[in-house]
């Protein structure tokens, strides 16, 4: 354990011969079942994450992500189902497992009653590290954290944003080789959230692990090597968001706004391959958008925007436009 504080992350050899993890992904998931009164709410669920990649499980509320990312780190008894966790089977071996894992939780969860650097220490024990070897690592958390010279801190003083950033300081005490992050930038100003993109950039650069679940599709295909879509319990899709934005979805996208955009739009839908409304606004999925765009002058009142498709289109074709609670 004491390697952990102080070295780069890497596993001793004689770990790597005792547990056969040369060359095994991150983290393994066959199978994965989980219900609740009855209901199935991870119904069967496979994927593979490589280590040093970032995987982002993404879904609407209620899709399961949670519930599969708490089984993979054992915090929840699956029903059914193997999962491997930097090497370890889960849950048989999650204490080896979790170990060499980071965790930044959904919600903060750091003391109040403590200091930034009490944070870190109090954790770093319950990995049984020793407080001058946790100690010796604060400086550099804290600054990677930006957060430097924040040691004597209190909870109260820090700004939402600098809460996170301790939250995501805290995960990396014991230098832990796959980092679980669960909606990491959630209620953060847009300087905070490149702050953060930027410093998980870092740790991905370093080699490590990430395994993301966010509500940002900008967020996910910025930082994702490949990222899933779970939808009620099952994976719907998974690839390299590129892929998924080239299979699902045509390049163009143009967005019409306005009382009488839908009106319009529906008049006109053989100028694009696909339109779907919601609201006041009219997107029109298209091979081509010069023919609508050519046709977007004759319509007084109506504002829009030419893009290329992205995640969010992917998200909203293959889930639905509907409010999920
Ligand atoms: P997500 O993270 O994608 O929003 P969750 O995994 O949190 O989804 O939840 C999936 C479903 O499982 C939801 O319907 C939720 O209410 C239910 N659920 C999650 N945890 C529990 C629990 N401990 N007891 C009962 N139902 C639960």
């Amino acid at each position: 354990m004491a390697a952990l504080i102080s070295g780069a992350g890497a596993a001793s050899m004689a770990d790597i011969v005792a547990t056969g993890e040369t060359g095994a992904a991150a983290l393994s998931v066959r199978g994965l079942r989980k219900s609740y009164g009855g209901q199935e709410v991870v119904a069967g669920v496979d994927f593979s994450v490589p280590r040093g990649t970032c995987f982002g499980l993404l879904g609407p509320n209620g899709a399961g992500k949670t519930t599969t990312l708490r089984c993979c780190l054992g915090l929840t008894a699956p029903d059914g189902g193997e999962i491997a966790l930097g090497g370890y089977p889960v849950p048989a071996a999650a204490d080896a497992a979790r170990a060499r894992v980071g965790v930044v939780p959904q919600f903060d969860n750091l003391d109040p009653d403590f200091t930034a650097s009490e944070n870190l220490l109090v954790y770093g024990r319950y990995f049984g590290l020793a407080d001058a070897g946790i100690r010796a690592r604060i400086p550099a958390l804290l600054d990677f954290a930006g957060l430097a010279g924040k040691e004597g801190a209190r909870l109260q003083t820090l700004s939402g944003g600098m809460k996170r950033r301790l939250t995501l300081a805290r995960a990396l005490v014991n230098d832990p080789d796959i980092v679980f992050l669960d909606e990491p930038t959630t209620g953060l100003d847009p300087q905070a959230r490149h702050l953060i993109w930027e410093r998980l950039k870092r740790l991905m650069a370093q080699g490590k692990t990430l395994i993301l679940t966010t509500h940002f599709m900008d967020e996910a295909e910025r930082l994702c090597d490949r990222l899933a879509v779970l939808d009620h319990g099952r994976l719907i899709t998974e690839g390299a968001p590129r892929e998924l934005i080239a299979a699902h979805i045509e390049p163009q996208v143009v967005e019409i706004f306005g009382d009488e955009a839908p009106a319009w739009a529906k008049a006109r839908r053989a100028l694009g391959e696909r339109l779907e409304v919601a609201g006041d606004t009219a997107f029109f999925y298209c091979r081509d958008a010069a023919p609508l765009l050519a046709a977007l002058p004759e319509a007084p009142g109506l504002r829009y925007a030419h893009r290329a498709a992205n995640l969010e289109d992917v998200f909203l074709k293959l889930t639905g436009r509907e409010l999920r609670d």
